[in-house]
């Protein structure tokens, strides 16, 4: 498939896309990090008309889109999926060029973004998360009768998609939020992240093949670029946006969150920030295993050049022989680890000025890194391990805030009480793990129970990278991890942010939506009179 570099709004792949005005354009093209190379075809980034033009048409498919049953949006989602696999090696050469992350990798995420497309298919045509609910009337009630209500979810209206640069595929054009904004009945407008241009524009030529194939309307999904901030903003600001998913950096996330929340009218914004995901190593579990510990820290740190949100960069451990071993073993591995190529220059700058900022801190020093060569690329990034005590760490804010790449730091507690004084003072975060043994963890209750206030997913005795798709996980947690602690952005849950609760009172059956009739026609779970059931009313 050609790449065009052009700005794809809604529309049959066949139609002539719209043109920016050449000569107020900006343009740019995606870059092979691992090279440094550009990759044609420019693209140019869409002007505030273009963004009209998305919403626009994303309201007036919505009329039509949030009729549609739930057997034509499941199959939808599917086709989605199929299209994607079609793209075959096109997608996953692209994909590696412009974010030199490994086919490995890259193919893998292909099928996580398919898995999930088709988990939201079979979300949506089981039914029942629409939380259908009736209170029949009872007009004999004293002193007052009490009236019919039924109440379901509903479909929210256009919903804007800023894609991830760590993930082209499984948080990008068709990735999670894009699936389980189109689940729950939504258009979707996405934002496609600068580092993988060429990526966006393929799936979305797959993924609007696929609104062609199961006839559903123009404009239902469509695809706009841009490197300035001015085109997130006006997205977010533009009166048809109803909900933004985000996911990416505080500043980022942060200053949409300010943005949608300044509008006349204000709407949700989900962003998944990120994190430094606590790991507390208990003495137990130390003197046991450390050293196998320390080996899947490295792995976890060093995973995909240390670019997931999930990346556990502190680890908290009780002062003395056991942890200084675990340091010294982590400092080896860490050592021992191959350079990658971060996503692109500029996070690559954050990372080591980042590194920098920490290992001039007082108190805190390098216990082991990789070298760069004299002539590394500007994205190549050093793996390293930084240690630390508790008052340092108390000391320095920098400490607290994530660091994007192959980066953990290791902070020694005089005692038990003291990493749970550190715990306490945490920020909010996406995970916190605990590496203990049985007679830790009876001996540890207090440390649990205060992670379990700070985090969206506790872990026991593994590494937080790796987040499975399903429909009981949680990938989200308390600011600054996230906008809305309430709300996941992995798994099936995620559809719930992109739809809000709609209650009928007294009316007549034929105007009812078919999940609420007396009737079960869809065989969905129903709470009737406090009571779960699939039985009629
Ligand atoms: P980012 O800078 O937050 O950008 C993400 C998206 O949001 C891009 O499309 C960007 O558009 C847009 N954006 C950012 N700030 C904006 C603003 N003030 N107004 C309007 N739009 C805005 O994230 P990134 O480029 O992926 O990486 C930068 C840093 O984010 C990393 O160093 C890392 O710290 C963090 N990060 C975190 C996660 C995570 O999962 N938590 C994932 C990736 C990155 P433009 O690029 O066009 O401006």
């Amino acid at each position: 498939m050609e790449l065009h570099g052009l700005t794809i709004l809604g529309g049959k792949p066949s139609d002539p896309p719209v043109q920016n005005t050449m000569n107020t354009c900006i343009t740019f093209a995606g870059v092979n990090p691992a090279t440094g190379k550009r990759l044609e075809p420019f693209y140019y980034e869409a002007s505030e008309a273009e963004i009209d033009q998305a919403l626009q048409l994303a309201e007036s498919a919505f009329g039509i889109y949030r009729k549609k049953s739930p057997e034509e949006i499941a199959t939808l989602l599917e086709a989605m999926a199929d299209a994607i696999v079609g793209l075959g090696d096109e997608l996953i050469q692209r994909a590696v060029q412009e974010t030199a992350l490994p086919e490995g990798r890259i193919t893998g995420e292909r099928g996580r973004t398919v898995g999930q497309l088709k988990a939201f298919a079979q979300l949506v045509r089981e039914g029942s998360w629409v939380d259908a609910r009736i209170d029949r009337a009872q007009p004999e009630r004293k002193p007052l009768p009490r009236p019919d209500i039924r109440r379901m979810l509903v479909p929210i209206g256009p919903v804007v998609v800023f894609s991830a640069s760590n993930f082209p595929l499984a948080f990008s054009a068709a990735g999670g939020d894009t699936a389980s904004a189109l689940a729950a009945g939504n258009p979707v407008i996405v934002k496609a992240h600068p580092s993988h241009p060429g990526t966006s524009e393929l799936v979305m030529r797959a993924v609007q093949s696929a609104i062609e194939k199961c006839g559903m309307p123009s404009g239902l999904v469509s695809l706009i670029h841009g490197t300035s901030t001015a085109v997130g903003v006006n997205l977010v600001k533009h009166p048809l946006t109803r909900a933004v998913g985000f996911t990416g950096s505080l500043q980022g996330g942060r200053a949409l969150f300010n943005v949608a929340a300044s509008r006349p009218e204000p709407i949700p914004v989900y962003a998944e920030m990120g994190s430094t995901n606590p790991v507390f190593v208990l003495p137990g579990a130390l003197a046991e295993r450390g050293d196998d510990i320390a080996q899947g820290l490295v792995q976890s740190v060093t995973m995909g050049v240390g670019q997931f949100c999930t990346n556990p960069g502190l680890v908290f451990g009780l002062k003395g022989p056991k942890l200084q071993s675990f340091i010294d073993k982590t400092a080896l591995l860490m050592a021992q680890a191959p350079i990658g190529n971060m996503l692109n220059a500029s996070i690559s700058a954050r990372y080591r000025s980042g590194a920098e900022e920490l290992r001039k801190l007082p108190g805190v020093s390098v216990a082991g890194e990789v070298a760069l060569p004299k002539d590394a690329l500007t994205t190549q990034a050093a793996p390293r391990v930084l240690s630390t005590d508790a008052d340092s760490f108390r000391k320095s804010h920098a400490l607290r805030e994530e660091l994007f790449g192959p980066a953990t730091v290791i902070v020694a507690c005089e005692s038990i009480a003291e990493a749970e004084s550190l715990a306490r003072s945490l920020d909010g975060q996406l995970t916190a793990t605990i590496h203990g043994t049985a007679s830790d963890v009876a001996q540890y209750q207090t440390l649990i129970d205060i992670l379990t206030c700070k985090a969206g997913r506790v872990i026991y005795n593994g590494f937080p990278t790796g987040v499975e798709v399903c429909p009981a996980m949680h990938h989200g947690g308390p600011y600054p991890a996230t906008t809305e602690s309430r709300s996941t952005s992995v798994g099936t849950a995620a559809i719930l942010r992109f739809a809000r609760p709609v209650a009928y009172q007294s009316m007549p059956q034929e105007l009812l939506p078919e999940q609420l009739r007396d009737k079960n026609l869809r065989n969905g779970w129903r709470l009737i009179d406090g009571e779960w059931t699939r039985a009629d009313v």
